[in-house]
């Protein structure tokens, strides 16, 4: 048993996240499964392997909060056995979210989380869900679950590997907490382009003593990253950033760095010490990762600038 968890693990460490969109059209005897984005598609092909046909629609950096259907994506989503998507407002594009709403088996994860483990930004939901790995964590058994009815001759397998998924996302989890902890409290103050690190706050840059965590990130664009910025949003972040003292912002590999370069122009103005990281983090997309090595690739972005200006103050 130990030996074939052994095998278990380095075929899923290897496991490619997606599919050609060619041959995923193409009929076969595998259930076909559809994820909207990178984030749910990484899990997905981690639990179903080879014994799913699996694509994800939103690929790259485009964003998942505004993507509306292009040609090919309803015959994409007519053909799914499975259409896994975020919900909660993510994908808010009103051609897509009509399509995922309207499917059969479309099933919405972010429900899966607890309602008192959500985050509401204005009487919305943070959909960003993704950003806490404990969280993220609660939709693998129902994704092992809608896969086991799919084909029922492989729920073994896909039930062993959920649990061997789960146990990946913990362990980074894990990790990621620590290493942030590490960061001097007074450092651990985080501006981005846009609200998606919320619950990335809360779970990992707060101390285990606060009972808020609201001040520990910034953003000048909203939950969603085609919100109109103005200059109120713009001073708040200033005021942010001097209430801080933070030396450092973050752009997102997906959201124009339009705002936060007027920041650190307006900054530079009032002589402030301020400059915007060369290195993106990754909030809506993976880039070239797949979901644990995000993860692990934000936190590492964040220690070592975080450590750099820690370094270099007085
Ligand atoms: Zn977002």
């Amino acid at each position: 048993m130990f030996r074939f968890f052994i095998i278990l693990f380095f075929t899923l460490s290897s496991c490619s996240t997606n599919y050609p969109t060619n041959k995923w059209m193409e009929n076969s005897s595998k259930p076909k499964i559809l994820s909207t984005t990178a984030m749910i598609g990484a899990l997905v092909s981690k639990i179903g392997q080879d014994e799913i046909d699996h694509l994800t629609l939103i690929n790259g950096d485009l964003d998942p909060h505004s993507y509306e259907l292009i040609k090919g994506d309803d015959e994409k989503i007519k053909r799914a056995d499975v259409l896994f998507f975020n919900g909660l407002g993510l994908e808010h594009g009103a051609s897509l979210h009509t399509a995922l709403y309207a499917h059969p088996h479309g099933i919405a994860l972010g429900p899966y989380i607890n309602k008192e483990n959500l985050i509401y930004v204005d009487g919305y939901i943070d959909p960003h869900l993704w950003m806490d790995m404990s969280l993220w964590k609660k939709i693998v058994d129902p994704i092992a679950n809608e896969l086991a009815l799919c084909d029922p001759g492989h729920a073994d397998l896909f039930y062993q590997r959920a649990e061997i998924v789960k146990q990946e996302i913990q362990a980074t989890h894990e990790k990621i907490y620590n290493s942030l902890q590490h960061i001097p409290e007074q450092k651990r103050f985080l501006v981005s382009s846009h609200d998606a690190f919320r619950y990335f706050a809360r779970a990992y840059l707060k101390t285990p003593e606060e009972t808020t965590w609201e001040h520990r990130c910034s953003a000048p664009e909203g939950l969603s990253p085609e919100g109109a910025i103005g200059l109120g949003h713009i001073q708040e972040v200033l005021n942010y950033i001097c209430a801080h003292e933070i030396h450092i912002i973050f752009p997102e590999s997906n959201v124009n760095q339009d705002a936060l370069k007027k920041i650190i122009s307006v900054a530079h103005h009032k002589n402030l010490s301020l400059s915007l990281s060369k290195r993106p983090l990754f909030s809506d997309s993976l880039g070239p990762y797949d979901y644990l090595s995000m993860m692990e690739y934000n936190a590492g972005l964040l220690c070592e600038c975080w450590e750099e200006s820690t370094h270099a103050s007085p």
